[in-house]
């Protein structure tokens, strides 16, 4: 089976300030990412483990901890990538999407912002694609891999767990949100309607 790795952060850690500091990008991603690769990579072993002896008596405790760590590392390798420090208006795919489903940038970042904001405890705000049939809307992703169905390809992710701002922001969560739209690649999310499109 093969390994989780921690991805190179696409940029410096101090390259989104000052709306997210470098701090809080090294803790974030040296110590938060790197401990989900861990986690993935241990429960793969664990669940080999127990397939070994024929032991399933901790299935579902393991399962979820793949749920939960598969789950951090791909969340995060994809926030990583839909963030850059070179902030351009959406174009092309990204800007279609925009205009065609949810009556443009302005009025996405309200829905977007509404489900980051409303999320209870720890989770994500997500735009995404169900693959099935084309439609985009936005999720509110619980913790690390709980609320979205399957078939749902992400093109947009915000971390909203109190890592990813609370030494910037402590409570301020709308300040938060609101940094956010200065540092979207929305590139990136063409890129990933492209793909999805595919
Ligand atoms: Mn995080």
């Amino acid at each position: 089976m093969a390994e989780f790795t921690l991805p190179d952060l696409p940029y410096d850690y101090a390259a989104l300030e000052p709306h997210i500091s470098g701090r809080i990008m090294e803790l974030h991603h040296d110590k938060h990412h790197a401990t989900y690769v861990k986690g993935a990579n241990t429960a793969l072993e664990q669940l080999a483990e127990a397939r070994d002896k024929g032991d399933f008596a901790n299935i579902n405790k393991l399962e979820k901890d793949l749920a939960f760590n598969v789950g951090g590392v791909n969340n995060h390798s994809i926030f990583w990538t839909n963030l850059t420090p070179d902030y351009a208006d959406p174009a092309g795919s990204a800007k279609d999407l925009l205009d065609g489903e949810f009556g443009g940038l302005e009025n996405f970042k309200k829905q977007f912002s509404a489900a980051a904001l409303g999320i209870q405890g720890s989770g994500w705000a997500v735009l995404g694609r169900d693959n099935a049939t084309g439609n985009v809307s936005t999720f509110q992703l619980y913790d690390q891999q709980g609320n979205v169905p399957f078939g749902v390809t992400p093109l947009l992710m915000l971390d909203m767990w109190e890592h990813a701002f609370y030494l910037d922001y402590v409570n301020v969560k709308a300040d938060y949100v609101n940094a956010f739209w200065n540092i979207v690649n929305w590139a990136n999310v063409a890129e990933r309607i492209d793909a999805a499109k595919a």
